[in-house]
């Protein structure tokens, strides 16, 4: 028996969310008394895969077959579930993201599987499983009971903390796995990927800059992006930016874009409006610069900054390069 955990490849590197998904799966191996196995699909070094072995994985199953370049939710899917089949996982741990929640629900199904998503802490163990989620976008939590036999978890950003530093001097084992793939599951396949501009990916991001309409216009994000440089963070910003195309639209955060969780979210000239703040209350540490004191973000801020945006900035970009 084991507890599998699905690692997400980013051009070869294990991505940071999926780094804490296998912390926290071992974790939970550790409180159940089983191993913790690692499932990474798509091309990636050795070297790379051995990392889960640092977060207490003792062994990577590694599909790597060519079909499998591309995310392709139905046919990863069956790779889950075949991984899981053959090292008779009764949990199963995904970092949440589109795709997470894609393979967690596809293998849920399949495998008559009860399944929770957004979970935010290691859960509860007795003859069931009681799981804390976030709910209503991050403004509530919930505890549900899983009682079926195989048991999927979706694990938000920051549900427990990692750093560089290994939490455990575990060798992982690296295997080669090539389960039998499904031409069904290729009816529509990826055929190319083009990134985003975006030098950083704003859900790994542990540092935020994001900027809202205070910022005036897109001729103004220079100073934004100077603190974003210094500070090694992704910029982001409000759906109004994106609207009025002062910014891309993959920058867009909030209830209609993308929710994030980084360790620190600064956002510059950003009222705090309900619809923004469900995409940003998964950080840790808000800063709010705005000259308005009445603006709603204070109140979600951890250290509020009041005044003009545009004198704050070279300020603080100034600090950070001291720091440095
Ligand atoms: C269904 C629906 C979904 C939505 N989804 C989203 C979403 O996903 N994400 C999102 O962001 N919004 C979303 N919105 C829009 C949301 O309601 C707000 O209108 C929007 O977030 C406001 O953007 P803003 O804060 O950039 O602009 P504003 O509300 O115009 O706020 C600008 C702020 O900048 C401050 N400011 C101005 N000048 C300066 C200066 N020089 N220095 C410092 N501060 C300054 C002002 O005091 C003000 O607080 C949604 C709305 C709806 C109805």
């Amino acid at each position: 028996m084991s507890v599998l955990i699905y690692v997400e490849l980013d051009n070869g590197s294990i991505k940071k969310t999926s780094l804490e998904a296998v912390a926290f799966g071992s974790k939970v191996a550790e409180k159940i008394g089983e191993k913790a196995v690692v499932l990474a699909i798509g091309h990636a070094a050795s070297a790379e895969l051995e990392k889960a072995g640092n977060y207490g994985a003792s062994k990577v199953l590694h599909a790597a077959d060519a079909k499998l370049t591309h995310e392709n939710a139905m046919a990863y899917a069956d790779v889950l579930v075949q991984a899981a089949s053959q090292e008779s996982s009764k949990v199963i741990i995904l970092a949440k993201s589109g795709l997470g929640d894609a393979l967690a629900a596809r293998a849920a199904a399949k495998l008559k599987a009860g399944i929770v998503s957004g979970v935010t802490a290691l859960p509860e163990i007795g003859d069931s499983f009681q799981v804390t989620r976030s709910i209503f976008t991050g403004k509530a939590f919930a505890t549900t009971e899983i009682k079926s036999d195989i048991k999927i978890l979706v694990v938000r950003k920051n549900a427990i903390e990692i750093d560089d530093s290994p939490v455990s001097t575990v060798q992982a084992e690296i295997t080669a796995f090539t389960p039998p793939l499904r031409d069904e599951d290729f009816q529509a396949s990826v055929s190319k990927v083009e990134k985003a501009s975006s030098e950083l990916s704003l859900t790994e991001a542990e540092i935020i800059v994001s900027g809202g309409r205070g910022m005036k216009g897109p001729e103004n994000w220079q100073p934004l992006i100077d603190l974003a440089k210094a500070l090694g963070a992704a910029t982001g910003c409000s759906k109004p930016v994106s609207d009025l195309d002062w910014r891309p639209h993959h920058e867009h955060i909030g209830q209609t874009g993308i929710k994030v969780a980084p360790n620190l979210y600064i956002a510059c000239g950003i009222s705090g409006a309900i619809q923004h703040l469900a995409g940003v209350n998964g950080s840790k540490c808000i800063v709010v610069i705005n000259k308005d004191p009445e603006a709603p973000f204070f109140k979600a801020a951890d250290y509020g900054i009041i005044g003009d945006v545009f004198e704050i900035l070279p300020k603080l970009t100034e600090a950070a390069k001291s720091l440095k």
